[in-house]
């Protein structure tokens, strides 16, 4: 008797979008290999509050094995995908070829520099657990420089801190930064004049949040400054050495800290795929999530472009890397039965910023919002979305610790 072989179901990220299709197959007939080069699912929205010593990366990231370690038909492999060769449907990855039957590729985005080499090189961004941890060392040791610095000039440049982009995590950090130094940093340092720290928001457009209705954009920007963060708009940066950043306007900021939120592009592995890109690298997908030519092959979250019902793009957010996992694993399996895949719809779930303690802006059900309301949904919310039920007991007791105590619990300087 001859017994076909299950299909085999490629996955190759285990961020979001890869995340939420492996646990959707779970109960499928299909064989799936996931791959990450990371052995972790990271919750890339709270990554900023690990730059600011507020968390743990483990409270944040969680292992991909414990997280399938019940899913029989699951094999989670570690490893960088270099190759995908679509027409013979095989991966490469570490030096050997997988074969696969269906492909998905969930493999993110990653910091885009713009061809800025010096901004690459003394820069600092938030991107993974290794970004974030170094920019919390940075953070730190530039109070510790500062405590034992004897020119002034040169302690101010070391509280200053730069942050470029206004979007939401440009945002977030500058918020919680100012109040690290407000709360906690100014106990820490009683001998250190902390009055002339600073936290600059430089944001080249003429909104901060630019993608949000235009009361939130105002709310976030009044929320900053109460927090005293210096909002600078209509402001491009040129160039940062390491000790200065100049703006396009020839003005210069002296500071040996620049935190860069202000670009994404698709990740390296999508740029050899023999597809149409759009803006930022990323691929632009059929409603269906798969390849044009190629249906058995899909790229979904950050990595993919897929115009919205209103001709704009999707954006980079989690929410909708997870409804694409959702809807790819859907069609795999439609097409399993060998029926056709449908088209995608993103169902929008809304809008959540927070600016720091009691401050967050919130657009739920068509509603706009801001102040301790919406800061209590963001808090609530991003512990429920924590892997982990230890890690969301964690987090919550650490946030109420901080919240009540002024305290924020990581400040750990873990490098030379
Ligand atoms: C600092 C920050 C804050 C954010 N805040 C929010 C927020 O508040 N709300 C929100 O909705 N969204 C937020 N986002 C965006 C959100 O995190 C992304 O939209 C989401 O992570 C995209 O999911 P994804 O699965 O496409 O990619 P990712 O979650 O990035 O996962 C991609 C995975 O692929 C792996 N990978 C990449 N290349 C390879 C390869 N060649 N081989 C093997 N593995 C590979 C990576 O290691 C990674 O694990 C934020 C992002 C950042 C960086």
């Amino acid at each position: 008797m001859n017994i076909k072989p299950k299909p085999h179901i490629v996955i190759i990220g285990a961020g979001f979008a890869g995340l939420e299709t492996a646990r959707r197959l779970a109960k499928a007939p299909a064989r799936i290999t996931l791959i990450d080069k990371t052995n972790h699912h990271l919750f890339q929205p709270l990554l900023y509050q690990v730059a600011i010593a507020g968390l743990l990366p483990s409270q944040i990231a969680y292992p991909v094995r414990s997280i399938f370690r019940r899913q029989k038909n699951l094999t989670f492999q570690m490893g960088e995908v270099t190759g995908i060769n679509l027409e013979e449907k095989f991966i490469k990855m570490d030096g050997s070829v997988i074969a696969y039957d269906y492909l998905v590729i969930a493999a993110g985005a990653r910091t885009n520099f713009f061809g800025f080499d010096t901004l690459e090189k003394y820069g600092l961004q938030l991107k993974d657990v290794a970004t974030a941890v170094a920019t919390r060392n940075h953070l730190l040791s530039m109070f510790e420089n500062a405590s034992h610095e004897a020119d002034p000039e040169k302690r101010k440049a070391m509280l200053t801190f730069v942050i470029v982009g206004g979007g939401p995590t440009g945002v977030e950090t500058a918020g919680a930064l100012s109040e690290l130094i407000a709360h906690v940093m100014r106990k820490d340092y009683p001998r250190l004049n902390l009055g002339d720290a600073r936290v600059i928001l430089v944001e080249a457009g003429a909104n901060l949040i630019a993608a949000y209705p235009d009361e939130l954009r105002k709310a976030t920007l009044r929320l900053l400054k109460n927090k005293n963060v210096d909002v600078r708009l209509h402001t491009k940066m040129a160039d940062f050495n390491g000790q200065r950043v100049t703006l396009a306007d020839g003005a210069t900021i002296e500071t040996q800290t620049l935190i860069w939120t202000a670009g994404a592009k698709a990740a390296e592995i999508v740029e050899s795929l023999p597809a149409e890109k759009a803006g930022m690298g990323r691929v632009r997908i059929e409603p269906t999530l798969s390849l044009p030519l190629f249906p058995e092959a899909f790229v979904i979250g950050d990595a993919a472009f897929l115009p919205n019902g209103d001709g704009q793009p999707l954006p980079m957010l989690s929410t909708v890397a997870i409804q694409q996992g959702g809807a790819a694993a859907k069609n795999i399996k439609l097409m399993m039965e060998g029926k056709e895949p449908r088209a995608f719809h993103y169902k929008d779930p809304g809008l959540l910023a927070t600016v720091g303690r009691n401050a967050a802006v919130a657009r739920i059900f068509g509603i706009s919002f801001s102040g301790f309301i919406a800061w209590m949904i963001w808090v609530f919310l991003h512990i429920y979305r924590i892997i982990g039920f230890r890690n969301r007991i964690i987090v919550m007791f650490n946030w109420a610790w901080d919240y009540f105590f002024y305290d924020n619990q990581a400040r750990l300087i873990t490098r030379e």
